[in-house]
């Protein structure tokens, strides 16, 4: 069975539509996504373009500010605090990846944690820890929100992470915890990572390699999260060898299609929820 991330993104999008519009009917402004993008990389200008476009095609506006390569770290935070103070400025990120000299430990704790929505102030990420998953980042979130969507059962069941980034593994880990999994996480130092994974129930590789995730390293029970996103031959693929692997495994996510599409989805709703908690209200 293909789990189709667009057919999740699209019951998202249904809902953002018409939150956003009785957002703007009730406080006469419209809930806005605000992105900071520092230098020239050309998938960073692509993806944060498209999301603009999506964010104001359901109701809602945004701004990318567009920072030279060869911005300051200060210029950067002062931009952040700027946005920060900003009343009409009700969801913020800073998009990834930066250029090298910028730290981003040094100036993502300067996005407000109340108007973060991809769980990039570091605050956000402790609440995680502690189990408050409101502001948990956007693909763990994705990557739940597929599973559950289509009841696939997460209590006691195992799962095997390949991915330990503070943006996939990590946070995802916690989520799978909260919903009592008992979960693994592989990286590039783990050995003998096929036999921990055919005997895995659920699988979720984002290690960023084409074909990483092969047949023989799945079951027939095993149910694929594909996070990966890889362009080869100008075409996008994922982490998984996905023709082979559809006719072998339970369920499977297909890249484009699969993840990424609700990801982008979950980060506007979140700029919404956040602009509904600034105004006193649940979203
Ligand atoms: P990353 O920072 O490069 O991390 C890759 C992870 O995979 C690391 O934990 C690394 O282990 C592990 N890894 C690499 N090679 C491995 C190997 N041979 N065996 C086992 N583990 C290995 O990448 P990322 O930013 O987390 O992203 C990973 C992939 O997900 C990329 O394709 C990216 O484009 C995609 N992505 C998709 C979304 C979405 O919404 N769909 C969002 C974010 C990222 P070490 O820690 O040991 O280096």
């Amino acid at each position: 069975m293909i789990l189709d991330g667009k057919a999740v993104a699209k019951k998202i999008e249904t809902k953002i539509k018409e939150k956003a519009k009785e957002f703007s009917d009730e406080f006469g402004m419209k809930a806005s996504l605000h992105t900071v993008l520092v230098g020239n990389d050309e998938a960073s200008r692509i993806y944060a373009k498209s999301k603009l476009k999506t964010l104001k095609n359901l109701g809602m506006e945004g701004e990318i500010h567009f920072m030279d390569e060869d911005s300051r770290e200060e210029e950067v935070i002062e931009l952040l605090k700027n946005l920060s103070s900003r009343k009409d400025v009700h969801g913020l990120m800073v998009e990834m990846p930066l250029p090298k000299h910028i730290r981003k430990e040094l100036i993502l704790p300067n996005i407000d944690p109340n108007k973060d929505v991809d769980c990039q102030n570091p605050t956000n990420l402790g609440y995680l820890l502690l189990g408050f998953e409101e502001r948990a980042p956007s693909t763990p979130r994705a990557v739940i929100r597929i599973l559950e969507e289509y009841g696939v059962g997460i209590a006691s069941k195992s799962v095997c992470i390949i991915n330990r980034t503070p943006v996939v593994g990590k946070p995802l880990a916690l989520l799978f915890l909260n919903r009592d999994a008992t979960v693994i996480i592989c990286h590039s130092k783990t050995k003998n990572i096929p036999e921990i994974t055919k005997r895995s129930d659920i699988i979720v590789v984002a290690v960023g390699k084409p074909n990483f995730l092969k047949e023989d390293m799945v079951s027939s029970e095993s149910v694929v999260i594909d996070v990966g996103i890889n362009s080869v031959d100008g075409k996008i693929v994922g982490d998984a060898d996905f023709n082979s692997l559809v006719n072998k495994v339970s369920m499977i996510t297909p890249v484009p299609g699969g993840v990424g599409s609700v990801t982008t989805m979950l980060i506007i709703e979140q700029a919404l929820r956040n602009a509904y908690i600034q105004m006193g209200k649940v979203y």
